[in-house]
């Protein structure tokens, strides 16, 4: 209950129409000077921005960008307001490093929760019921999902698994048998333990025939696991968002499963490899500098996201805003006998080649040494699994350029490679280091 005031509905209302006038294509010019000259007045009272010179979009376009790192270093330097005029207060979960605080105003609630629900509006129609299967607490990502089920009126629950003392999976299939719920969010990790868990129990038919459409969110999701996972549930499965909870939502799904940048709410830039900065192009990769618009609890400057992305790709959708793909970060891939392997490129073979329900990648500390560990699905062929690491070989070498020193099967991976805490890095979760003997 965060509107509890006439101002606020007001907001609500404002916001509605600033974004449904200027989302889903790329809005004039004049939009973002006056968005971006609001912006820069508010990151003026910060400590970290104190030294601006006179605004101007050339100075703004001349203006150093502001890393992640800065941002993770000095936190408290870049809010605008003290603690106690925060509505919410939460704390991202990097993968590295300390957690940074993240108090937010009502604003920043306000114009996040209706940037997404329009984007969402045609995925959530009237009378959808969802089911919202993430963590509650610190993290923002439940209540954001929350907050757009009660803008667009949509019925909603929520129920993760991992809720000690009040939710597990028992009482969650119960819940889906009441409500019955039509769109599912979750995160990647934990719809691989939910899918795997129904079909041991023979529920899947019973309970994925309501389910129409799952939303990932969370932690990365490559196309071929959702292909995978669309097929287990007869759904169809789509990559719900991208963005950070220092940013804010940076892009969201259509229902092609493409990601649209969110235009009305940010000014996206491109960062080249030599590091200078252009507006953004119609096509092209670098990396991903973005000015959200609608900071109040903290501002920031052209952060550099140091997200790869790449640009150009047209969708028949409806929605004209650019679509991107995001390619990671270098720093996510692990190198191995000379091969660097992402998790989109590995889980093209696993979840591409295989029937395969989770998978755990070993490597020794120089790298010289790799096995592949994939996880039995429920019904499964043992007869066949000689012929199946033939053809992950193969796979293996033509998309990662690696053979394998070992496929292993094994009826049950550790939980961790599951993890769906939201939190963890694909390196985290999918690699372990083992003596180079194995
Ligand atoms: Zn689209």
């Amino acid at each position: 209950m965060i509107i509890n005031s006439g101002d606020r509905l007001r907001l609500v209302e404002r916001a509605g129409t600033e974004i449904r006038e200027h989302q889903r294509s790329v809005p004039e010019r004049e939009f973002y000077l006056r968005k971006i000259t609001d912006t820069w007045r508010r990151a003026e009272g910060t400590e970290a921005y104190s030294e601006l010179p006179e605004y101007s979009f050339e100075t703004f376009e001349k203006l150093d960008v502001t890393s992640k790192n800065q941002l993770k270093k000095a936190p408290f330097s870049f809010l605008t307001a003290p603690m106690e005029d925060a509505a919410k207060y939460y704390e991202t979960t990097g993968t590295t490093g300390l957690p940074t605080p993240t108090p937010r105003l009502a604003e920043d609630v306000i114009w996040n929760t209706v940037s997404v629900a329009e984007a969402w509006r045609d995925l959530l129609p009237e009378k959808e019921r969802v089911l919202i299967m993430l963590p509650s607490d610190i993290v923002p990502v439940a209540d954001l999902v929350v907050g757009v089920c009660e803008y667009l009126g949509r019925p909603h629950a929520r129920a993760y698994p991992f809720a000690t003392g009040i939710s597990d999976w028992d009482r969650l299939i119960e819940l889906c048998r009441s409500f019955r719920p039509n769109t599912v969010f979750i995160a990647p990790g934990v719809a691989l333990q939910f899918s795997r868990l129904i079909r041991q129990r023979g529920l899947a038919p019973e309970l994925s025939a309501g389910v129409q459409r799952m939303m990932l969110l969370g932690e990365v999701s490559t196309a071929p696991f959702r292909a995978r996972l669309g097929r287990w549930w007869d759904a169809s499965v789509l990559d719900a968002s991208y963005g950070s909870t220092e940013t804010g939502t940076l892009a969201a799904a259509c229902a092609r499963d493409r990601l649209h940048l969110l235009t009305a709410t940010n000014y996206f830039e491109l960062a080249g490899e030599d590091g200078t900065i252009r507006p953004l192009p119609e096509s092209g990769s670098g990396r991903l500098v973005v000015t959200p618009l609608n900071l109040h609890a903290r501002c920031v400057l052209r952060l550099d996201t140091g997200d790869d992305v790449r640009l150009g790709t047209r969708c028949d959708c409806g929605d004209g805003a650019p679509v991107i793909e995001v390619s990671g970060r270098g720093s996510d891939a692990v190198a191995v006998r000379g091969a660097k392997l992402t998790v989109r490129a590995v889980e093209e073979v696993v979840f591409g080649e295989t029937e395969a329900t989770g998978y755990l990648l070993e490597t020794d500390a120089p790298g010289t040494f790799a096995r592949l560990i994939l996880e039995r699905d429920v019904c499964w062929d043992r007869a066949g699994e000689a012929l199946m690491a033939d053809r992950l070989q193969h796979s293996s070498r033509e998309v990662l350029g690696l053979e394998w020193d070992e496929v292993l099967f094994v009826n049950q991976l550790p939980a961790s490679t599951k993890s769906g805490a939201s939190q963890k890095s694909w390196k985290r979760s999918n690699f372990r280091l083992v003596g180079a003997d194995g």
